[in-house]
């Protein structure tokens, strides 16, 4: 099936529906050669949006996707590219765990340096910063956007409380509204795409750019014996991860979902890829991979997206139900 594009939420941009990150990637296990392999492995099939952060490997994530889309030679209005602030990478008091305005628009200029642009297309507030006033954040968004720096700008893992004050505080001071949000999305984290957000698209038109959608690599099968010494849990300062991925509980329902699967004749990442894009209020799932295979494989589930019909949603529904 070709790339279908969906608007971002009320605004007038397209995004492909599969999009490509470069999360704990870039850098750890993908050089600048292969990052450009992968990035136009996703371009050729049909991917038009690219995600990172300042914070991602310490703004290398940043300097290697902007090398890699040099080197490819790919003109500036053909992609949209993210960047996301709120950690920081200098250790200052105002410059870490922070949306200020101080902090906000010295990043954005750094983190164009990095990636060698002009402008991003889109800037995340990467978290929620309960110190600073959600009106100077606003107000500090929405001039990074007048300034030409960003296109458009959102949020990434704001409750819907707090997407509602900034949308609000917007709204009445005519500055520039948020228009996305970047929450997880899987199969195992749904509450707050299916059921916290759920007044917001219909209320403000929040578009969804949405990550993790194989949960680390746990939808892939890859943990159901351990950990490989090749993946994401086995890297060095991924402890956290070590638990959650080699979940007795939560492998057992992956094995099932490959029941399914292999019913459908795709592979689990292609299912799981798939049921996240089936939303209709995500506008982009954000791949994830350290190698081309990987996403070669992951770019696949656009096949599997009209085989998604209620039979197949109700046997994913009990699996994930334990029923
Ligand atoms: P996934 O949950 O899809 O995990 C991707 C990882 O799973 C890969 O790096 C790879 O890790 C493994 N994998 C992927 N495909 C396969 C496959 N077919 N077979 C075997 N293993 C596979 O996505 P990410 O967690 O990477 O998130 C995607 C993007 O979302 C990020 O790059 C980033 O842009 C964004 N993001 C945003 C966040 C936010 O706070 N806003 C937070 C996290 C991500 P390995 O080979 O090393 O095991």
């Amino acid at each position: 099936m070709d790339m279908t594009y969906r608007k971002l939420g009320p605004s007038g941009v397209k995004v492909s529906v599969l999009s490509f990150g470069s999360w704990v990637t870039f850098k750890a296990q993908v050089d600048k050669d292969a990052a450009a392999e992968m990035l136009q492995t996703a371009r050729a099939a049909g991917v038009n949006f690219f995600d990172n952060a300042e914070a991602y490997a310490g703004g290398e994530s940043e300097r290697i996707m902007g090398e890699a889309i040099r080197d490819l030679g790919w003109e500036r209005w053909s992609y949209v590219v993210s960047t996301k602030l709120f950690w920081g990478i200098h250790d200052d008091v105002n410059m870490k765990n922070t949306l200020n305005r101080k902090y906000l628009l010295s990043a954005i200029d750094e983190s164009l340096d990095r990636l060698g642009l002009d402008f991003v297309d889109l800037l995340f507030c990467h978290r929620p910063d309960p110190e600073t006033p959600i009106e100077e954040t606003v107000r500090a968004m929405s001039d990074i956007v007048s300034a030409g720096k960003a296109l458009y700008w959102g949020t990434s893992e704001w409750s819907a409380d707090e997407i509602r004050a900034a949308w609000g505080i917007a709204d009445r001071l005519g500055l520039h509204k948020p228009v996305m949000e970047q929450p997880q999305y899987n199969l195992f984290e749904r509450t707050r795409v299916e059921r916290e957000y759920r007044r917001l698209y219909d209320d403000i038109g929040l578009g969804l750019t949405t990550w993790s959608p194989l949960a680390s690599g746990l939808l892939t099968g890859k943990y159901a014996d351990g950990i490989p010494t090749d993946s994401r849990a086995g890297l060095e300062g991924y402890d956290w991860l070590k638990d959650r991925v080699t979940d007795p509980d939560a492998n057992a329902k992956v094995k099932r979902l490959k029941e399914v699967a292999d019913d459908l004749d795709c592979s689990l990442s292609q299912l799981a890829i798939a049921w996240c894009a089936a939303n209709p209020n995500v506008s982009t799932v954000i791949l994830g991979a350290s190698r081309v295979e990987q996403l070669q494989e992951n770019l696949g589930a656009l096949d599997v997206l009209d085989a998604l019909d209620d039979d197949v949603r109700a046997r994913i529904k009990k699996v994930m139900r334990g029923s």
